[in-house]
Order: C-alpha cells, then sequence, then structure tokens
C-alpha cells in the first residue's frame, strides 16, 4: 500500500469496504480475541508543555496527584484478577519523581507480585533509563510521535528540535533495538495538520515495525494554547477517520496489537469504542487508575473513563464485544 493508496482510502466517500478488509485481516492474524489492559495512570505532574495537553508543566490551574507504588501495584493485582495479563503504566514526563531506580524498582514489583506484563508510557527518556527499565523487564513501552511532519511536531512541543531526527522516532528505534515491543501513534485533527502528513505518519508506523499502534482524535482542551488556536485542519475530527486510521493501520501492519482508544469513545460514548474494533482495532484498555485520581489526569476534557472496574461493567462490555463475535483474552 503506497501513499496514494491510503489517500483515496482516507477521502473515500464511503468507508465501509475499508473497515471490512480489516476486518478480514484481524481475524486472520488474531482471530476473534480482544485483549484487556489495564491502564494506570500514575500521575499528572508533568515537566513538559504541549500545547495540546492540559497536564502541561504551565498549567497552573490543574490538580496534581502522583500515586504511592503500593497503590500502583495494586492496580496491577486488579489487572490479573480481572484475567487482562497487560498493565501498561502511563504518567506525564517527570524525570524527577519516576526515576531510573524507581521505575527499576516497580517493573520488578508489578512482575513478581502480579506476573503482568509492563507496558511503560512515560514520555521521552534517557536510553540509559529505558535500557534499566528493560532489564528490569518491561516489556513493551508506548511513545505516540503524535505527528511526522516536523514543523508541526515543533510548533506544539515547546523546546522540540526542528533539525535533526524527530526526537520520538530517535527513542522508538532505540528501544527496539533494546528489545521492547514498541508502540507509535499520532493525534488526528491537530490545527494545521494535513491529510498528506496523517499518511506519511501511517507510513512511518510500517517503517518503524511497531507492534502497537496508539492514535486517536485530538480533543481540544480549553485551558490550553491549541485549545484556543483556530487554525483549520484538513483532518476531521471524527469517529469515522479515526476507524479509517485503524483500518488503515491494521492492512499497513497486519500483527500489530491496536487499542481502541479512550479518546475515541470520548467522542461517541455510545459506539465509538465498538466501532474501533469493527474497524480493525483489537486491544480494549480498560482504566484501572483509582477512582480519587482519576478525573485528574487531563489531557484533554470529558474524558469517558472506559469502563469502571467493577465485574457488572465488564460483564456489559463482554456482551457488547459478543455482538461483533469477539471475546476477551488474556495477553
Ligand atoms: S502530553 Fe504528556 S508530556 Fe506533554 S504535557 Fe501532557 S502529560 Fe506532559
Amino acid at each position: 500500500m503506497d501513499k496514494r493508496e491510503i489517500l483515496e482510502a482516507l477521502t473515500a466517500p464511503d468507508g465501509e469496504a475499508l473497515f471490512a478488509k480489516a476486518r478480514v485481516v484481524r481475524e486472520k492474524t488474531k482471530g476473534n480475541g480482544v485483549f484487556f489492559r489495564g491502564l494506570v495512570e500514575l500521575s499528572s505532574v508533568c515537566d513538559r508543555d504541549c500545547l495540546y495537553c492540559g497536564m502541561r508543566h504551565s498549567n497552573v490551574g490543574a490538580h496534581r496527584y502522583a500515586m504511592r507504588d503500593d497503590e500502583i501495584v495494586a492496580c496491577a493485582a486488579l489487572a490479573r484478577e480481572l484475567g487482562f495479563g497487560t498493565v501498561v503504566l502511563q504518567a506525564g514526563e517527570c524525570p524527577a519523581l519516576w526515576t531510573r531506580e524507581r521505575v527499576a524498582g516497580l517493573v520488578r514489583r508489578v512482575k513478581a507480585e502480579t506476573g503482568q506484563h509492563v507496558t511503560l508510557s512515560l514520555g521521552e527518556r534517557a536510553e540509559a533509563d529505558t535500557a534499566a527499565w528493560r532489564e528490569a523487564g518491561a516489556d513493551r513501552y508506548l511513545l505516540r510521535f503524535e505527528t511526522t511532519d516536523r514543523d508541526l511536531f515543533a510548533r506544539i512541543h515547546p523546546g522540540a528540535p526542528r533539525d535533526g531526527e524527530h526526537p520520538r522516532l530517535a527513542q522508538l528505534r532505540r528501544m527496539k533495538a533494546q528489545g521492547y515491543e514498541i508502540g507509535g501513534g499520532m493525534m488526528l485533527g491537530l490545527p494545521g495538520q494535513t491529510l498528506e502528513s496523517v499518511a506519511d505518519d501511517l507510513l512511518m508506523l510500517r517503517e518503524l515495525a511497531v507492534d502497537m499502534v496508539g492514535l486517536g482524535p485530538y480533543l481540544a482542551h480549553p485551558d490550553t494554547p491549541l485549545g484556543r488556536d483556530q487554525t483549520p485542519s484538513e483532518v476531521p475530527v471524527s469517529v469515522d477517520f479515526t476507524c479509517r486510521c485503524y483500518a488503515l493501520a491494521r492492512l499497513l501492519l497486519p500483527r500489530a496489537n491496536i487499542p481502541s482508544t479512550t479518546a475515541l469513545s470520548t467522542l461517541d460514548p455510545e459506539q465509538g469504542r465498538l466501532r474501533g474494533l469493527a474497524s480493525g482495532a483489537n486491544v480494549f484498555m480498560p482504566n484501572l487508575t483509582p477512582a480519587a485520581y482519576r478525573a485528574d489526569y487531563q489531557i484533554y476534557p470529558d474524558k469517558i473513563c472506559v469502563v469502571a472496574p467493577q465485574a457488572d461493567s465488564l460483564d456489559a462490555l463482554h456482551a457488547d464485544l459478543a455482538t461483533l463475535g469477539l471475546r476477551q483474552v488474556e495477553g
């Protein structure tokens, strides 16, 4: 599949044929299993100032929290009880809080005490940090590159270099060499983003041979500079467009794990998550962050916390999956 074909698929009047093709590929590579991965949002403290994010350092109105290690391990134990297989430990970028030693110790504890696979998502970090965490047993690292358009990337990430290698692509390549399964992806509908650049982003996922694809719509946060930016985007913020990107990612990377994201459910609380699965996604990430903290992890506002970790909510989710002929599997 080349760039011209991707652009045609992104702009075709109807996406149904594309979604059907992606479902066939997913069935061949993944069967009817959907992985459930427990998302734990460790902390809303962040040193960075990404223009789109409600947790940016300069947003003095944001309430900050940081979970204790025992609370995090308890969330991983809950993931095990629910049959999930993996926890995703995600936090704002703050090396002083999430030191090399602390994260390595946490990874060891989670693996030893709960047997869960560990995906880390702690932002841009030094090679020695990610090496130490891999050594401690971390399995995967998720770092969205957000866009391959260098000007746009630099505009929305203050301090990011405009020249040389894209810092996040460079880190993803390093981590692949360190033995991680890597996850990359982008935001769709950023002010000033073009369809061509989204096609480039999709091709970059294939070039990197990512193991996981994390992509979702851009949801404006009113307390951020980008939330007030009226620059138009060629890229629609919609469930349909996001699902086309899931489907294309599935065709470009047949074996990749592709979560149907929280941002998609926020756009369409009734159907968003399932439409993601119906267009080739195969992972769902229930939010296991304790309720007391959840509302303070706000990259964008009105986030749907997809499912509370109560069995009845999971039952409802399993019933939804069954309507698509899918079922939860551990992994
Ligand atoms: S997107 Fe991530 S790194 Fe950027 S400000 Fe938000 S939490 Fe920090």
